[in-house]
């Protein structure tokens, strides 16, 4: 009996590990919320992330932790918000910088799935430190391929300054771009699929495009496919969405073809809104509508994103509407490995499972916040429906998303007992931050590091 009950609890315990999702991670980058067919795009047909929408949870108030590259990345590697340890700004590509990164004080999404018994890898735009101790091999990736800073050429050879034309990375050591980089992002994950496929270990891949960023660079059967959009930005935009689609259809190709599609949870997000450049392109080229503001703003245009999270296993497709954020990828990630126990204390995201099932049926968080600039910059909060922006010492500003999507109609002035509770909400939630630890790199100016008062 006694044997029978050792080989049955046996069992239980590979099968418990047989059941652990794979976990896939895919971000764009500076994507318009409008600009994919699931988001109501009629210029721009995205079939791979149609269907990848068609079997989730399209999470329809789904935001990052902030308006802009590195700190919304900071952000989902820790399920923290990056404030409360100084990573408010976009590291400058400073590669003897210890500063200008990720913390090392922090500990990772990646790190926790290795401890969960996850093979991690990452591929991709990284954009959390050039310093060797920033390497994302550092920082819990098993394997790692890609472009270490904030953006790369998408063609080999195409010049450009800085970051943007440094070799890519494997594990460390160059390696020279073979293709466009969107389709060799997509070769490298696909590859990363399958090579993992057959292992008993789960795994868990951050796919980070930085496709649709600048600079405006598509493959010529794309722009061929958009000869009918005249605005020459616009076209080359829409082209470079198209190769993401591609790529991401050829990443899902692969878990199909290795049967792993039913039991990977995947996750898709842009990391902030659609930039408006059309004070230096003479063409607003990412479309945010019906979003008010852009890339860098705290108005909803600036983050919040097209957001969906699909595991075909567990989670039924269909729409969720209670606010989200990308803080909730590490511990829901966590939650589906068997792993909460390893969930830290210190999180602001949570394990979204139970409240995407229905068996919860609040909102997963009570307010969100957001903060670009430092103490005193730009804040916004969001309690329910009602969200307060308010813009360095300007007035606040108050809006009702629930029939106010386009925060047009300022509230401010009917509602002054909602704008005391949330200006002393953001003073509650700022007491928990710190001021950013560096500075984003300006044109001609190189990176000073902030002295610590
Ligand atoms: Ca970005």
């Amino acid at each position: 009996m006694r044997h029978l009950l050792f080989l049955a609890s046996l069992l239980l315990t590979a099968s418990a590990f047989a059941a652990k999702p794979n976990v896939l991670l895919i971000i764009a980058d500076d994507l318009g919320y409008h600009d994919l067919g699931f988001q109501g795009s009629k210029e721009i047909p995205t079939p791979n992330l149609d269907k990848l929408a068609a079997q989730s949870l399209v999470c329809t108030n789904g935001y990052v932790s902030h308006p802009f590259c590195s700190p919304t990345r900071a952000g989902i590697m820790t399920g923290r918000y990056q404030q409360r340890f100084g990573h408010e700004n976009n590291p400058a590509w400073l590669p003897q910088d210890t500063v200008a990164g990720l913390p090392l004080t922090e500990t990772t999404f990646p790190q926790l799935m290795q401890k969960a018994g996850y093979t991690t890898g990452a591929v991709g735009k990284w954009h959390l430190g050039a310093h060797p101790q920033f390497h994302p091999n550092k920082r819990g990736f098993d394997e790692y391929f890609g472009a270490l800073g904030g953006g790369h050429m998408y063609f080999p050879g195409t010049g450009g300054g800085a970051e943007y034309n440094i070799p890519l990375n494997r594990n460390g050591k160059d390696e020279a771009q073979t293709k466009y980089l969107t389709e060799q992002f997509g070769d490298e994950a696909s590859s990363f699929v399958e090579r993992h496929a057959a292992e008993a270990k789960p795994w868990m891949l951050y796919l980070a495009f930085n496709a649709p960023h600048t600079p405006l660079q598509a493959p010529q059967k794309w722009l061929d496919k958009f000869s009918q959009i005249t605005d020459k930005n616009r076209q080359t935009y829409a082209a470079m969405v198209c190769a993401m689609d591609e790529a991401v259809g050829s990443v899902l190709a692969k878990l199909d073809a290795t049967k792993q599609r039913e039991n990977t949870l995947i996750y898709f997000v842009s990391d902030n809104g659609g930039p408006n450049l059309q004070a230096k392109s003479g063409s607003n080229f990412t479309d945010n509508s019906p979003l008010r503001g852009a890339k860098g703003m705290v108005y909803e245009g600036g983050m919040r994103v097209p957001f969906l999270v699909s595991w075909p296993a567990k989670i039924k497709p269909g729409k969720y509407d209670l606010p989200v954020i990308a803080l909730d990828f590490l511990p829901t990630s966590l939650a589906a490995a068997e792993s909460a126990d390893l969930t830290p204390k210190n999180l602001d995201g949570v394990n979204l499972l139970p409240f995407l099932s229905g068996e919860k049926t609040r909102a997963p968080h009570d307010t969100l916040f957001w903060r670009s600039g430092g103490p005193g910059g730009n804040n916004a909060v969001r309690r329910g429906s009602l969200k307060l922006v308010r813009l360095g010492k300007a007035e606040p500003e108050l809006y009702d998303l629930a029939t106010d999507i386009g925060e047009s109609k300022n509230l401010a002035a009917e509602k002054p007992e909602v704008v005391k509770e949330l200006v002393s909400a953001i003073a509650e939630w700022e007491k928990g931050t710190i001021a950013p630890i560096f500075e984003s790199p300006r044109a001609g100016k190189p990176a000073a590091k902030k002295k610590k008062k």
